[in-house]
């Protein structure tokens, strides 16, 4: 455990955020030990079973940018 010494925990390994837009992803435990992550923002998903982690929806695009621009913005949206 010290070869990535950068004085954080790694959380690569673990998907906690969608990587198109950001918006904080769910987990849902499945049978058979594997977990599936969704985005509730783009609705992408992904399954996560041991080592590996695959996509198995894809992004909505429409989505995925209504939510990036929610969460981007940095001026108030008045
Ligand atoms: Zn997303």
């Amino acid at each position: 455990m010290s070869t990535l010494g950068a004085g954080r925990r790694s959380k690569c390994v673990e998907l906690t955020q969608c990587p198109y837009d950001h918006t904080p992803i769910t987990a849902e435990a499945c049978s058979g030990g594997s977990v599936v992550l969704t985005c509730p923002a783009c609705e992408a998903a992904w399954e996560w079973h041991g080592a590996w982690l695959r996509r198995f929806r894809e992004p909505d695009r429409e989505k995925m940018l209504a939510a990036r621009a929610n969460g981007k913005s940095t001026e108030p949206a008045t």
